[in-house]
C-alpha cells in the first residue's frame, strides 16, 4: 500500500493537529480532520479531505465516524487531558488498530501507555532532542538504537561525497554496516545499487554496530 492510500484521522485541530493535516494532505494522503470547535473545522476544511465538528470523547461519535476503519488515528487534543485520555481509551476499545497520541508530561505518558496508545508524542521534547542533534552535527539527521548494540543512522550526503558511488561513502564502506535505503526528496529507494551516484542532500539510511557507526560518523 502506498503511504498516499492510507486513511488518517486527526482529532484536535490546534497548531499541532492542523500542521499534521496540512503535511499529510500536501503529501497526498486522505485525512479526516475533527474538532469540537467549528472555527477550527472550517479552517481545516480547506486543507483536509473531510472535516467534521464532533466531540470524540463520546463513544457514539467514534462509531458514527467509523474511526475503526482508519489506518491511523492521531489524538492531538492538548489542554483537555481528560478528553485526550478518554478519546484514546474509546478508540482502542472500538478496535482502532493504530492510535498515536500527543502527551503533555511524563505522568500523562504513563497513563496513555497503560491504556494501549501505540505511539506517544511529546512534540516539544521530541523537537528539542532533534534540534540538539542537529546543532551538534548537521550531517546526521537521525540516530536511533535498535537494541543488541545495533543502531540506525540517517546520514546526510554533503558536497564532499557528491557524485561518488554509495559504496565510497565512509559509512557504507565498512563490511559491518549496511545501506538499507537512500532518500532523495520524497522518494525512498530501498536497497539501492551501491554504484548509484550520490547527490548533495541525499539521506543514506544505514544500519550497523553502534560503535562502528559512531566511529565512521566522526570521520565525516
Ligand atoms: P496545540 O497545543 O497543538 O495548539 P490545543 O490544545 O490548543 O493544541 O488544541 C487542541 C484542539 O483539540 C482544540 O482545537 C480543541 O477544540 C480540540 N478538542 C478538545 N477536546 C476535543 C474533543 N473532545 N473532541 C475533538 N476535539 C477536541
Amino acid at each position: 500500500m502506498n503511504p498516499e492510500d492510507k486513511q488518517f484521522a486527526v482529532i484536535g485541530l490546534g497548531r499541532f493537529g492542523m500542521s499534521l493535516c496540512e503535511e499529510l494532505s500536501e503529501r497526498g494522503a486522505q485525512v479526516l480532520a475533527i474538532d469540537i470547535n467549528e472555527t477550527c473545522v472550517r479552517q481545516a476544511a480547506d486543507i483536509a479531505t473531510q472535516a467534521v465538528v464532533a466531540d470524540c470523547s463520546n463513544e457514539a461519535t467514534i462509531s458514527e465516524l467509523k474511526l475503526d476503519d482508519y489506518d491511523l488515528v492521531m489524538v492531538a487534543i492538548g489542554d483537555d487531558i481528560n478528553a485526550n485520555i478518554l478519546t484514546t481509551l474509546l478508540l482502542k476499545d472500538a478496535g482502532v488498530k493504530t492510535v498515536w497520541v500527543k502527551a503533555k508530561d511524563a505522568p500523562h505518558c504513563k497513563i496513555l501507555s497503560k491504556i494501549g496508545a501505540d505511539k506517544i508524542i511529546r512534540p516539544e521534547l521530541d523537537m528539542g532532542i532533534r534540534i540538539a542533534r542537529n546543532m551538534l552535527d548537521k550531517r546526521v539527521f537521525e540516530f536511533s538504537e535498535l537494541g543488541s548494540g545495533i543502531s540506525l543512522a540517517e546520514v546526510v550526503v554533503t558536497a564532499r561525497n557528491m557524485g561518488k558511488p554509495i559504496s565510497k561513502h565512509p559509512c557504507a564502506s565498512s563490511d559491518q554496516t549496511q545501506v538499507l535505503a537512500l532518500k532523495r526528496g520524497p522518494e525512498v529507494r530501498k536497497a539501492p545499487d551501491m554504484e548509484m551516484e550520490m547527490q548533495v542532500g541525499d539521506i543514506l539510511i544505514i544500519t550497523g554496530p553502534e560503535n562502528v557507526l559512531s566511529e565512521t560518523l566522526r570521520k565525516l
